[in-house]
C-alpha cells in the first residue's frame, strides 16, 4: 500500500470562520485546499455549481483532472448513491455507530462512502504534491474518514463563540454560486436549534481526540493573530513553509479550486481580517440569553465569558 495521504480536516459548526482559515491555508506552498468536499457530489456534480476559480464544476480543469485520476472520470461516480450513503452514515446521530463499527452492514456503507474520499484526496495530492485540506466541517464525515488507514487524518477543531454563530445563522445570506433560484439563499436556524447543534458537534469533535490528532482553533484567536494561528495549523500538518501572505490585519488571497463553501471563497486580493462581533451589538437579548444558557458548559471550557 502507498503511504497514507495526509488530510487536514477543518471540523466545526458552520459560520465559525472556517472559510477564511481554509483560504489562508490554500495560499501556502505545499498545501492544496479543496473546499467543502462533502458538497462536491451534490452541488458540483449534480447541480453544476461554481468552483472557487469561477468555472462551473465540470468545466474546471483542476477538478476535471482529479475526476480522471480518482475515478476514470466523473461519469463513473454515482452521485445518487453517494447521497444515499451520506444520508445513511454521514450524520451527527450516526457517529456512535460509526465509531463502534457496528452493525457490520453500516461499516460496509462507511467503507464505500469513505473510499470515494480516499480516492479523491489521493488524486488531488498526487496532482499537486501537497497536503490536502478539506473544510467540510461536518464532524460525522471526520468520523467516517478516521476509519480508513489510507488517510493520515489531522483535525482542526474550529470553535467560535456560540452567540456569534447563532446570530449569524439567524440572518439572511445569498449564495452567489447557485445556478438556480431554488438554492439561492443560505438556510436559517433558530437559537435553540443552533445551540443544540453547537453542543453536539463540538462534543463529537472532542471525542475524535481518542482516534486522531485534534487541534483546537478559536475563530477569535485567528482574527486576533492570523499568522501565528496559521503557523500552528501548518505545524499540525507538518508543512514547513512561510506565511508571508498573512499580515496583522489583512490576508492576501488568490483564487483557489474550492469546490463548495461559503460565498467568501470567491473573494481575492487583500482581504481585511477583522472580528465579526456584530452579534454583541445587534443580537436580540432573548436570543443571546437562550444561547448562553444552553451552551454554557462548553462556552466556559473554550474560554468564552458567560
Ligand atoms: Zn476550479
Amino acid at each position: 500500500m502507498s503511504a497514507p495521504v495526509r488530510v487536514v480536516f477543518l471540523a466545526g459548526v458552520g459560520r465559525s470562520g472556517t472559510t477564511l482559515v481554509e483560504r489562508t491555508l490554500a495560499e501556502v506552498d505545499g498545501v492544496t485546499a479543496l473546499g467543502e468536499v462533502m458538497h462536491l457530489w451534490d452541488r458540483g456534480l449534480v447541480r453544476g455549481e461554481l468552483c472557487g476559480c469561477g468555472a462551473p464544476f465540470r468545466d474546471c480543469p483542476f477538478w476535471h483532472e482529479v475526476g480522471e485520476l480518482a475515478f476514470g472520470g466523473w461519469d463513473h461516480v454515482d452521485a445518487a448513491r453517494m447521497a444515499h450513503l451520506k444520508a445513511r452514515v454521514d450524520r451527527a446521530t450516526r457517529v456512535p455507530a460509526v465509531a463502534s463499527g457496528r452493525p457490520r452492514s453500516l461499516a460496509a456503507e462507511v467503507r464505500e462512502y469513505a473510499d470515494h474520499y480516499v480516492r479523491l484526496y489521493r488524486a488531488a495530492s498526487e496532482l499537486t504534491g501537497g497536503v490536502v485540506v478539506d473544510s467540510s466541517k461536518q464532524v460525522s464525515l471526520a468520523w467516517c474518514l478516521q476509519t480508513r488507514p489510507e488517510i493520515d487524518l489531522r483535525v482542526v477543531h474550529c470553535v467560535r463563540d456560540s452567540r456569534g454563530v447563532a446570530y449569524s445563522w439567524s440572518k439572511d445570506v445569498a449564495r452567489p454560486e447557485a445556478v438556480s433560484e431554488e438554492y439561492g439563499r443560505m438556510p436559517r436556524y433558530s437559537a435553540p436549534a443552533v445551540s443544540a447543534l453547537w453542543l453536539l458537534h463540538n462534543a463529537e469533535i472532542e471525542a475524535l481526540r481518542r482516534r486522531v490528532p485534534v487541534q483546537r482553533l478559536r475563530y477569535e484567536d485567528f482574527v486576533a493573530d492570523p499568522a501565528r494561528v496559521t503557523r500552528d495549523v501548518l505545524e499540525l500538518a507538518e508543512v514547513d513553509a512561510p506565511v508571508d501572505h498573512v499580515g496583522a490585519d489583512t490576508i492576501l488571497l488568490g483564487s483557489s479550486h474550492s469546490c463548495a463553501g461559503n460565498p467568501m471563497r470567491f473573494r481575492t486580493g487583500a482581504v481585511p481580517v477583522r472580528a465579526d462581533e456584530a452579534w454583541r451589538a445587534s443580537a436580540p437579548h432573548r436570543q443571546r440569553r437562550a444561547v448562553t444558557a444552553l451552551t454554557a458548559p462548553l462556552l466556559a471550557r473554550y474560554g468564552y465569558p458567560l
